[in-house]
């Protein structure tokens, strides 16, 4: 059996979700299909950028406003940086961004795409392959269903078989970090409306992550660089708990708590490196692009900005009927010029100042001790 789109999305995380929610009511017939259930997990910090809101209301203010009123997620407004000498410096930010488990903030933007009379839910359905030629894109599922369409947009992160099928481009261990999450309850003093990252000096430049949840849970979390991992043979799951029963500051907290999830882990693409991330008929977006800082490991902001313009050219691709590679390059270009800086900036600070420890431990000492330093880290951070 075949079935008629004009767009398929591949794929139904932050990237999938807003770039169906930026196609939604142009007309155009757009299916969204993810291999998973509604609601699902997905390893993750589960940190939601404070500008998230302002994506969603540039495509439409209910949206923003349903975000608002969205209860399964706790506000941070707070950074807490420990360093390898267990200073600690909070630095507040201008803003409110949030904590919220994916499983419950992924649902919560495919309810919002399901309000769509144009967008087709493809749910507990894997693509298996893609072809794609002179006439349009083909893709197979894992059931007997085939679809057709003239443009594919690939929202199917790290793993994600559009990138596989359509591109050269290879993962790469140097711009790639592994990490893994759990899920806490009763740690003790949790500081209010704070994300802690702790660098602790044998796992910089990567770090051990507290974010806080509602009910008095946390996600807490460590990861560092693939190349670091492999290099020192490190089993991540075995260091997050070292690290939680025997470095004595945070021992202390950890006595009495209950862990209440598995220790899960997954990788990160990371954006320190510019990919191509379109062509022929095709858009990547997310995770599918590697577009995760590569200091913070945050990925939700990046993924929602890359879907909504890649929603955006699509309509520009019909309007003017134009599915060429050519024309598919304002779209990279459109996502490098928003999020290159930010990354770049991210790299630098993390491979000139976080990776030498003497450096960090003595800026971080500087900044908590001179306020004009602190306001201009504050700058930096806002
Ligand atoms: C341990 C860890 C901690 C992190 N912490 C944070 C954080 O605190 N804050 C932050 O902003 N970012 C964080 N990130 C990054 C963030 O998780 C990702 O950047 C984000 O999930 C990217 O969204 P996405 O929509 O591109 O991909 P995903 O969220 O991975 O969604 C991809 C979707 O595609 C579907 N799919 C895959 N293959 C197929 C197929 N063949 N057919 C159909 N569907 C398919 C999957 O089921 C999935 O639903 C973290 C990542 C990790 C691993």
């Amino acid at each position: 059996m075949t079935e008629q789109f004009d767009v398929i999305i591949c794929g139904a995380g932050p990237a999938g979700t807003t770039c169906a929610l930026a196609l939604g009511n142009t007309g155009l017939k757009v299916a969204l299909v993810d291999k998973n259930n509604f609601p699902r997990d997905k390893v993750c910090g589960d940190a939601i950028a404070a500008y998230v809101p302002k994506v969603l209301n540039t495509i439409n203010p209910a949206y923003a406003k349903a975000l608002e009123s969205f209860t399964a997620k706790e506000k941070v407004n707070t950074i807490r940086v420990v360093s390898p000498n267990e200073k600690t410096l909070d630095i507040s930010y201008g803003e409110d961004g949030f904590i919220s488990m994916r499983l419950e903030f992924d649902n919560f933007l495919l309810e919002l795409v399901k309000q769509l009379p144009n967008v087709k839910l493809l749910l507990n359905t894997s693509v298996k392959d893609i072809v794609i030629d002179d006439k349009g894109v083909e893709v197979y599922l894992d059931s007997s269903l085939k679809l057709q369409a003239q443009l594919i947009i690939g929202c199917d992160g790290e793993q994600g078989l559009v990138r596989k099928k359509l591109t050269h481009t290879q993962l790469d261990p140097k711009h790639h970090a592994a990490a893994v999450r759990a899920y806490f309850k009763n740690v003790k003093n949790i500081p209010k409306a704070t994300f802690e990252l702790h660098f602790l000096k044998d796992v910089i430049p990567g770090y051990f992550w507290i974010f806080p949840l509602p009910d008095n849970r946390v996600n807490i979390g460590l990861g560092l660089l693939t190349k670091t991992v492999s290099e020192r043979k490190l089993n991540l799951r075995n260091e997050m708990l070292r690290i939680i029963e025997t470095v004595p500051y945070l021992k202390e907290r950890f006595e009495g708590a209950e862990m209440i999830s598995d220790i899960k882990g997954y990788g990160l693409p990371l954006g320190s490196r510019k990919v191509s991330i379109s062509g022929n008929r095709f858009m990547l977006c997310g995770d599918a692009a590697s577009l995760i800082d590569p200091l913070t490991g945050e990925g939700i902001g990046q993924a929602m900005v890359s879907g909504r313009y890649a929603g955006w050219q699509a309509k520009k691709c019909f309007e003017q009927n134009n599915f060429s590679a050519t024309f598919m390059k304002h779209y990279d270009k459109t996502v490098y010029n928003k999020l290159w800086k930010e990354h770049r900036r991210s790299y630098l600070i993390r491979e000139l100042l976080i990776n030498k420890p003497k450096l960090f431990n003595l800026s971080v000492n500087l900044i908590s001790n001179n306020k004009f330093l602190y306001n201009l880290t504050k700058k930096v951070f806002n």
